[in-house]
């Protein structure tokens, strides 16, 4: 999932000023499983505003889109956003990018940093996982991935400066490579370490530009 966290109170408080007429608008999805922008954060948040005395006079609805990266959830809300004269989202930034896509007059005010596609580990605890980089290599890596576990997205083994398995870059994170090399070990796979990965084309990943994808044939099933 994409995890985020919110913004300082000052920062939103800033972008909202000027307005007097807010709507809050919390994401169903990612950002409510890593409970920053759900419909609890949301609710929190607006008790929070409505405490600011540069804000005083602001009129705030708190509403919930389900996925806010999605055109047709946002049907039901027409009303909402017309009345608001701004928009608080609470998604991610692709949520917040998609709000003002739909809505190019409005002013969206991103609520939260968006960190990065992770998993839970722990309540309220969340590392990162995968950078999306368009062409995984988890086959080869024992299922761990050296572009976004590794501090040096290094592909063919360590840099050779972790110790007692913790990275040199942060010793609070584990070596992805000591990882690699111990999962491939209890599979039986070490031989997989002794073949050199190519060189990357990373056209596939950020460096191409921004990416799309579209799905060569769709079928819809009727009932
Ligand atoms: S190799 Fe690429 S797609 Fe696979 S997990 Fe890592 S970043 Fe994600
Ligand atoms: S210590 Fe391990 S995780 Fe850290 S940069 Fe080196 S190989 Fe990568």
């Amino acid at each position: 999932m994409i995890v985020a966290e919110q913004k300082p109170i000052e920062e939103i408080v800033q972008s909202i000023k000027p307005y007097k007429k807010l709507l809050i608008a919390a994401c169903g999805t990612c950002v409510t499983v890593c409970m920053t922008g759900g419909e609890k954060e949301a609710i929190e948040l607006c008790t929070l505003l409505e405490l600011v005395s540069e804000l005083e006079g602001i009129q705030i609805r708190v509403k919930t889109i389900e996925r806010q990266c999605d055109r047709e959830f946002f049907v039901d809300f027409e009303e909402d956003i017309e009345w608001a004269d701004a928009v608080l989202s609470m998604g991610c930034g692709v949520g917040v990018q998609f709000f003002a896509e739909l809505y190019p007059g409005k002013h969206i005010v991103p609520a939260l940093n968006t960190k990065f596609f992770g998993v839970t580990r722990d309540v309220g605890y969340w590392t990162e996982f995968c950078q999306g980089c368009g062409e995984c290599l988890l086959e080869k890596t024992g299922g761990v991935c050296p572009v976004a576990r590794c501090s040096k997205s290094l592909f063919n083994g360590p840099c050779g400066g972790s110790s007692d398995g913790r990275c040199e870059i942060n010793p609070d994170i584990e070596c992805a490579w000591q990882i690699i090399y111990d999962r491939l070990k209890a599979q039986n796979r070490l031989d997989l370490l002794l073949e050199t990965l190519p060189p990357r084309d990373w056209s596939s990943s950020r460096d191409g530009g921004p990416r799309s994808l579209r799905k060569s044939s769709v079928y819809l099933e009727v009932d």
